[in-house]
């Protein structure tokens, strides 16, 4: 399918329209259910895409007019279900629409389907989901990254325009990198939680997929800003689409992270990594090495404090207010008994470490470790932007992996965000976008970052390199 910048032009020239192409795309979702990439179908798609030609009639397409967004399942749409890829919410329907959801209608986007994730949006590879693992668009003996393997994967196969995901670690880029496509973890708070499933709030940041950087700016727009719904949301800039293609300085400066830390990655990454920073420099940088060797401690930080997290947030699918609910319902342990047969291994096992961690039982001080480490990857960080316009580093280490073979050791799947939780510790805003492909033929994604409420710098720096 076309970008939606393309699909927009051509509406507005009468060689397609919004009806036409959401059919189109409603028989090819109808002919890949068995992809696993999404879970729901909009029924009403055609009906809005209705209400869109005619507002191109009119001539007042609003800015996402017949733009076909796919949803990950962790985010409310009013009569679809959310079932966060468990068994667990199975049959939730949540009854209101998340603040994003709410404003990509107004704007005139069409919601056409719910993406299949992680359970609770846990995982890097999406082989966690209840209702069966995503296989890469590109070879399907490889995994599509997770948690929003659903997004990317119907991004990279043209069943969408756009998606939403989520990235509390990782997860929005993880999947873009390992499907090729643009992946954005907007700055936290930049984009109301409001209406999306909790994993670990502090972290937690809706951002989007999509084929390019103009598409991820105009979705950007349409939903970032201030909800009075999301006390932690802040207005950064919303009008990044239009300062897009504004030319970059003749010299910037760009942080790199040191050789030692970068000798983690596989050949392929390294070999794509040095060929961007080579047309980098053909674009006026100027290289800085910062100092980065927190980044060994991120991903055990990280877990400490989403697993706390997540065991209080999901305390509430209890079976009784939320969630699935036994057979045995006599049994005066059926709030047990639910939870054991409704959360899969992967929840199971974060729920025990966060509980584990919030007891006084926990001699090793993981919390409070954690915290300091937090505070000073932020410190850090700032005090790095203070003399660099941009951060550039791999999104992985590795290409997509082999499906299974890190299903078994929870450490190697934690390593996956390796180079991608340091911006949810910190809040930064961070992009991934795809520079080719390994021999294998499977895509390779660099990741920007920039600091935070610098969208709009971001998008200019990633479709300049995209070029
Ligand atoms: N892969 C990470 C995890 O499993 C990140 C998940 C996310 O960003 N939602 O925790």
């Amino acid at each position: 399918m076309k970008s939606y910048s393309e699909f927009r032009k051509e509406v507005i020239n009468n060689s397609t329209s919004c009806v036409k192409n959401t059919q189109e795309i409603l028989n090819k979702l109808d002919n890949a259910k068995e992809t696993n990439y999404f879970l729901e179908i909009n029924n009403d798609a055609l009906k809005l895409a209705e209400e869109s030609d005619k507002y191109y009639q009119k001539g007042k397409p609003r800015p996402l007019e017949g733009m076909l967004v796919g949803v990950k399942d962790n985010i409310s749409v009013k009569g679809m279900k959310a079932t966060c890829g468990s068994k667990m919410l199975a049959n939730y329907s949540p009854v209101y629409d998340a603040t994003a959801i709410k404003r990509i209608k107004d704007a005139g986007g069409i919601l056409i389907c719910k993406t299949n994730m992680d359970e609770l949006a846990m995982g890097s590879s999406g082989e966690t989901s209840y209702f069966g693992k995503c296989k890469n668009p590109y070879n399907d003996e490889y995994i599509t990254g997770g948690s929003s393997s659903g997004s990317a994967a119907v991004v990279a196969t043209s069943l969408v325009h756009t998606a939403l995901g989520s990235d509390t670690g990782g997860s929005i880029r993880l999947p873009a990198a390992f499907c090729g496509v643009v992946g954005l973890k907007p700055t936290y708070g930049s984009i109301s939680r409001y209406g999306m499933i909790p994993f670990a709030s502090s972290l937690d940041q809706m951002g989007t997929i999509s084929a390019n950087v103009d598409d991820t700016a105009l979705l950007f727009d349409a939903i970032s800003g201030i909800d009075d719904n999301d006390s932690t949301t802040s207005n950064t800039t919303n009008n990044t689409f239009n300062t897009i293609n504004e030319p970059l300085p003749n010299n910037f400066k760009v942080g790199l992270l040191p050789d030692d830390i970068l000798k983690n990655c596989k050949e392929d990454i390294l070999k794509a990594y040095s060929k961007s920073l080579d047309k980098l420099k053909t674009m006026g940088a100027e290289f800085k090495v910062l100092n980065f060797d927190f980044i060994d401690i991120c991903v055990p930080a990280y877990i400490v404090l989403t697993t706390i997290e997540a065991s209080s947030n999901l305390a509430r699918l209890d079976s009784v207010r939320y969630g699935h609910r036994t057979e045995d319902i006599d049994n005066e342990e059926y709030m047990y008994l639910s939870r054991g047969e409704g959360f899969g291994i992967e929840v199971k096992r974060r729920l025990l470490l966060g509980t584990y961690y919030l007891t006084n039982d926990d001699k090793l001080n993981a919390i409070s470790k954690a915290k300091k480490i937090r505070q000073m990857v932020k410190r850090s960080i700032n005090t790095a932007f203070s003399d660099i316009d941009i951060m550039f580093m791999p999104t992985t280490a590795t290409t997509a992996f082999k499906c299974n073979e890190r299903s078994d050791d929870p450490v190697s799947m934690y390593l996956s965000d390796f180079f991608t939780t340091s911006a949810n510790l910190s809040g930064v805003p961070a992009i991934s976008i795809p520079v080719g492909f390994n021999d294998k033929g499977l895509p390779i994604g660099m990741q920007i970052q920039v600091n935070s409420g610098e969208e709009a710098k971001l998008f200019k720096y990633a479709k300049a390199i995209m070029e």
